[in-house]
């Protein structure tokens, strides 16, 4: 293991690892165990309404810091919670710790929260939801949900009737990750999203000369807006590609460039700043 092996030969747990079984069954053992032993966290990462340079709001993510990895990536561990029937406490956790932390920010500002397909399929989602608006004080408006293109596509009934609750209480749903799955374009006619989250692969290398990448932004910026719907862009590091994503018109950026995933304490005073950010203006706090 990664503690065997002594302090200073620290390994980062990579995807691959999980196709080795006692890898696998060693990760699953140790997650069972992590939230009643505290090992999970949540960080807040700014998003900013491009017209004005205001912040909007923060995504939150959650973390695991392994006791003897360290930190886990979301990408690895949350479908593992999925399938061994953990995601249900675990995303319940999660929508705890963001809602009632966004109840204590300045009321302009949302939290959005990523739901995962068995979470968004289950029919105690819309009650959980209320639940925890009426039990954090947070106003429904102020949460956005996002969801993956993959949850809509299983064309689960269910999913479809948590969606048109979850509206009906005044929560946004945003469409996460946009361009990256089997992309049919069908259920946009099917899901009234709020907004559409374009995917940072379309953001990474847009700036390069002949990249396609600019027009497939400007191609769905432009779906979004005549369908209603507002669009972010992802993944944004450099002042290029904030250019880029402003002249092709999109609605909020979200990225490196103004502030990476930070902790609750340094994101509360991000929001009660109420400032107009620079872009790179958040690097003063401390990032993870
Ligand atoms: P996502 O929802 O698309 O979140 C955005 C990811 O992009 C985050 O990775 C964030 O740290 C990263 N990111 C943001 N800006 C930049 C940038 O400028 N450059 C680059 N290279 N990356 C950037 P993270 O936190 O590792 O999360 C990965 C994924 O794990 C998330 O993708 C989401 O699908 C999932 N996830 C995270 N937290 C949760 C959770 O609480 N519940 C569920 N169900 N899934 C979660
Ligand atoms: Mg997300
Ligand atoms: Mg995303
Ligand atoms: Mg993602």
């Amino acid at each position: 293991s990664a503690k065997a092996a002594g302090r200073g030969t620290f390994k980062f747990f990579a995807p691959e690892m999980l196709a080795d079984a006692q890898e696998r069954r060693n990760m699953e053992f140790d997650l069972r165990s992590a939230l009643a032993e505290n090992q999970f966290s949540v960080v807040y990462q700014p998003s900013v309404h491009i017209g004005t340079q205001r912040l909007s709001g923060f995504e939150a993510l959650i973390r695991w810091n392994h006791p003897d990895r360290g930190p886990v990536s979301p990408d690895v561990f949350i479908p593992l919670a999925e399938e061994i029937g953990l995601i249900a406490p675990i995303g319940e956790w999660v929508l705890r710790a963001a809602c009632a932390e966004a109840a204590s920010w300045p009321q302009d500002l949302r939290v959005a929260v990523n739901l995962s397909p068995l979470q968004c399929s289950s029919a105690s989602l819309p009650a959980l939801i209320a639940g925890v608006l009426s039990s954090t004080g947070l106003p429904a408006n102020r949460l956005e949900l996002e969801i993956t293109e993959g949850v809509v596509l299983a064309n689960n009934e269910q999913t479809y009737s948590n969606i048109a609750s979850l509206k009906s209480l005044g929560v946004k749903i945003a469409l996460d990750d946009f361009g990256t799955g089997y992309s049919s374009l069908g259920y946009l006619r099917t899901v009234a999203f709020d907004k559409i989250k374009i995917d940072k692969s379309f953001v990474a290398g847009a700036v390069a000369p002949g990249s396609k990448n600019a027009p497939i932004i400007r191609a769905v910026v432009s779906l979004a807006s005549e369908l209603g719907m507002e669009s972010t862009a992802e993944g944004v590091e450099s002042q290029d590609e904030l250019a880029l994503v402003r002249q092709l018109g999109c609605d909020y950026v979200q990225g490196y460039i103004y502030g990476k995933p930070m902790a609750a304490t340094e994101a509360r005073l991000l929001a009660n700043e109420g400032a107009t950010p620079a872009a790179n203006g958040f690097l003063r706090f401390r990032n993870e």
